[in-house]
């Protein structure tokens, strides 16, 4: 009688092909919920900030946190008296601040996604959370008090902190007509000046993007 316990080559290879094949199909599964855990991670953090900014607008007489740019041309939007944004919320998500314009750990304001990615204009994108321009527009004519939480129109639609900006200090209408990030599932997260995190498709936030920038459009 013939013994049937061993496996023949021949199963063996059959079996590991099955593995391989079975790996193959799981894989794809896999990277999607960890890309999905990192859209999660990141709307968590934008959320903080947006719950931080709230608390910011309260103690400040509803002035919005703004500031960006300590290297480059709008040193009057961020100076030692006029420090930036994330250094103006650091204390509502108990953050370290280095000094008027870094934080000693930027984890928290940047994407959890860190890979290499192309924004649709081809270019490489950053990580890191942008601040909208249009807090600076105003701040032109107002030096360092900037905006009142009530002038803008629509808070809950307006986007206050953009995840997937190309530039480091902050996002407009102008330059982010071509340069968003499609870091999460062919879109972006972003928190609103109201504290609420969306999620927008790129293409959709790139034909309607002046009325979620603008802090006066409807
Ligand atoms: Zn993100």
């Amino acid at each position: 009688m013939k013994k049937c316990s061993d496996f023949t080559l021949i199963e063996l290879l059959v079996v590991i092909a099955i593995i391989a094949i079975l790996a193959a199909m799981l894989l794809p599964a896999l990277q999607q919920a960890r890309s999905r855990g990192m859209s999660a991670e990141c709307s968590n953090r934008l959320k903080q900030i947006g719950t931080a900014h709230a608390m910011y607008i309260n103690d400040n007489n509803d002035y919005l946190a703004c500031g960006y740019d300590p290297n480059g041309a709008y040193q009057d939007t961020c100076s030692k008296a006029h420090p930036a944004w994330v250094v103006r919320l650091a204390p509502y998500l108990n953050l370290r601040v280095q000094d008027w314009y870094r934080l000693y750990d930027f984890t928290r304001m940047n994407c959890p996604q860190k890979e290499d990615y192309r924004l649709l204009s081809g270019e490489r994108a950053s990580n890191v959370y942008t601040l909208n321009y249009a807090t600076r527009v105003y701040m032109s004519d107002r030096g360092r008090y900037g905006v009142k939480i009530n002038e803008v129109v629509l808070p809950a639609k307006k986007i206050y902190v953009l995840d997937g900006a190309y530039y480091r200090y902050y996002f407009n209408y102008a330059n982010s007509l071509n340069t968003y990030a499609v870091r999460h599932r062919g879109g972006l997260n972003y928190v609103t000046f109201a504290g609420n995190v969306n999620w927008h498709k790129s293409a959709a936030l790139k034909d309607q993007g002046y009325s979620y920038f603008a802090l006066n459009s409807k």
